[in-house]
């Protein structure tokens, strides 16, 4: 049996290949097998940094953007190292500890793997 993943954008279950594509039969959408590839076992939640690349607990990235702490006058300024992250659930998807200011929760869209 196949095991190609059904398309993205209308779930059809009909994808075929095309070289290194994907092609939805059913909306004509088509997309990248080599990033499917990737994808973990069903399940996993995949998290990745602002450019793509895909975060794994105990990774080290840098911030992007400068990033004000909730409930504090903090700021985590753009290019700071986070190391050790650890992925979670939610809305802010890395827990990470960050010298200087301590325990805080970033969102992967304001990181990029180091
Ligand atoms: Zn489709």
């Amino acid at each position: 049996m196949s095991t190609l993943p059904p398309c993205p954008k209308c779930g059809s279950e009909y994808t075929y290949e095309d070289g290194p594509s994907l092609i939805c039969p059913e909306c004509a959408h088509e997309w990248s097998a080599l990033a499917s590839a990737e994808t973990p076992a069903e399940g996993d939640k995949v998290i990745r940094d602002s450019v793509g690349n895909v975060l794994q607990d105990g990774d080290t990235v840098s911030v992007i953007k400068d990033l004000k702490v909730k409930g504090s006058s903090l700021v985590v300024k753009v290019g700071t190292k986070v190391k050790g992250i650890r992925l979670c659930d939610g809305d802010h998807d890395i827990d990470c500890k960050i010298d200087g200011i301590g325990a805080m929760k970033l969102k992967s869209e304001f990181v990029k793997k180091v």
